[in-house]
């Protein structure tokens, strides 16, 4: 018995480990070349999109028997290090999207399910998330975008803000009030699978695409929603208020993701980095036979490792089917961090040319900021660490004294 289960994950991980070679090869091969040109022309990747697609990027964590490859989270951190290290607005395109089937598998209809997963596994149809509101980033309970309803259908009345994915995507899978009176806030909250159709919906307008100081290529957009009526059918779900159990769960999902693009940017400057501290001589040697420099690659690797472990610990979890908010929360703070740093001490120990367009280091630089703020800001991921960890070793009134 225990032979045969270590057998099959042996298998398991061959199966894995062949998936990141094919999708180490297309990074090189075809976003490595090109990716600094679409983020200095803040270009959309089109041409990049077939390839992915072919990859079966967009299926990747949805379930087989709707047409996706049903990989486990693990692999799936995997897949995102990897295109994030050849660059990271490629990985937002499939990112938020999988969120997004992850919440339709966990908890859509049986009808939900076969209208979106099948279209969604291919990439035909792709979705974004649209949370934010002008207003309310952080405070999700504070949403005003009302869904009301009307007969068979919701009237949708509001607006959002920072939408990744907004114009390419079919469906937006939009956080809504369905009950503003409701208390606690979060009862009434609900998603609303919005569906753009094939020619687009009355009163939902995309209009302003926000300029960014990273993330290029991938539009980051207002969205309005003018008494858009979509069928009551579109409720995640069918049952009104779970809306923000559906996003706290589907956002375990999104800090894997999230932490795994931190560790994807950190890797990437960390072998621009050595292999630029190889190249490049002052006083007559390369830099790297310097001790200083030698510290930041030693600290930068270090922490590469402990954020690659964090996260497939966090990730063999979710795999496991246990709630991980807080190992989640964890990978996803020291990631970013490290992806932070990193491209600082890549940028530095490239000197002068690390601070302009000639050489990636100045992208990751730009990029790596986000992730201290998407998917929960850091400093919410350390108050979210202290409440599970204050949960965890809460003393009783005895042991209090
Ligand atoms: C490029 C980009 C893409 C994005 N894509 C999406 C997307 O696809 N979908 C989507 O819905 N959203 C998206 N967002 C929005 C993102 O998730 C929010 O910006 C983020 O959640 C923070 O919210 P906020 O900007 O309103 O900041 P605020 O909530 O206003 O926070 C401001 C500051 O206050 C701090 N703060 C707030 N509350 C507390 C507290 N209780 N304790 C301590 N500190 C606190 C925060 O940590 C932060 O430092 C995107 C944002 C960007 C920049």
């Amino acid at each position: 018995m225990h032979t045969a289960s270590a057998n099959s994950s042996r298998v398991d991980d061959d199966v894995a480990d062949a998936i990141i070679a094919e999708v180490r090869r297309f990074v090189n091969e075809k976003v490595v070349p090109v990716a600094s040109e679409y983020d200095h022309a803040d270009k959309y990747p089109y041409e990049l999109l077939d390839t992915m697609k072919a990859l079966g990027l967009f299926g990747a964590t949805i379930p087989e028997e709707y047409g996706g490859s049903g990989l486990s989270f693990t692999t799936y951190a995997r897949i995102v290090e990897e295109v994030t290290r050849g660059w990271m607005s490629l990985s937002g395109i499939f990112n938020s999207h999988l969120l997004v089937a992850y919440m339709i598998t966990q908890y859509g209809t049986p009808e939900q399910k076969q209208m979106y997963l099948p279209k969604m596994a291919s990439g035909d149809w792709r979705a974004a998330i649209a949370i934010t509101e002008p207003h309310a980033g952080t405070d999700v309970q504070n949403i005003k975008t009302r869904a009301t309803r009307d007969g068979d259908h919701y009237v949708i009345k509001g607006s959002k803000l920072f939408i990744t994915n907004a114009r390419e995507a079919r469906v937006l899978a939009t956080v809504t009030k369905t009950d503003p009176n409701a208390q606690p806030r979060h009862r009434g909250i609900s998603i609303m699978l919005v569906d753009k159709g094939d020619d687009g919906l009355p009163g939902l307008d995309v209009s302003r695409q926000l300029k960014k100081l990273g993330y290029k290529g991938l539009e980051t957009c207002e969205v309005f929603y003018d008494n858009v009526v979509v069928p009551q059918a579109q409720l995640l779900g069918g049952v009104e208020g779970q809306g923000f159990y559906q996003v706290l769960n589907g956002l375990e999902v999104g800090r894997i993701n999230v932490a795994a693009r931190g560790l994807g940017i950190a890797r990437a400057a960390f072998e621009a980095a050595i292999t630029y501290a190889q190249q490049r001589e002052a006083f007559g040697e390369p830099i790297a036979n310097f001790q200083a420099i030698q510290l930041k690659l030693a600290d930068m690797a270090t922490k590469i490792e402990a954020a690659r472990l964090l996260i497939w610990s966090a990730a063999a979890k979710k795999d496991r089917g246990e709630r991980c908010d807080l190992e989640a929360g964890m990978a996803k703070l020291f990631a970013t961090e490290v992806g932070q740093e990193c491209a600082l001490e890549a940028m530095r120990i490239h000197g002068g040319i690390g601070y302009t367009e000639e050489v990636p280091v100045e992208r990751y630089y730009r990029d790596a900021p986000l992730m201290l703020i998407g998917e929960g800001t850091n400093e919410m991921q350390r108050l979210v660490i202290a409440r599970g960890l204050l949960k965890r070793y809460a003393l009783d009134a005895g042991e209090r004294g």
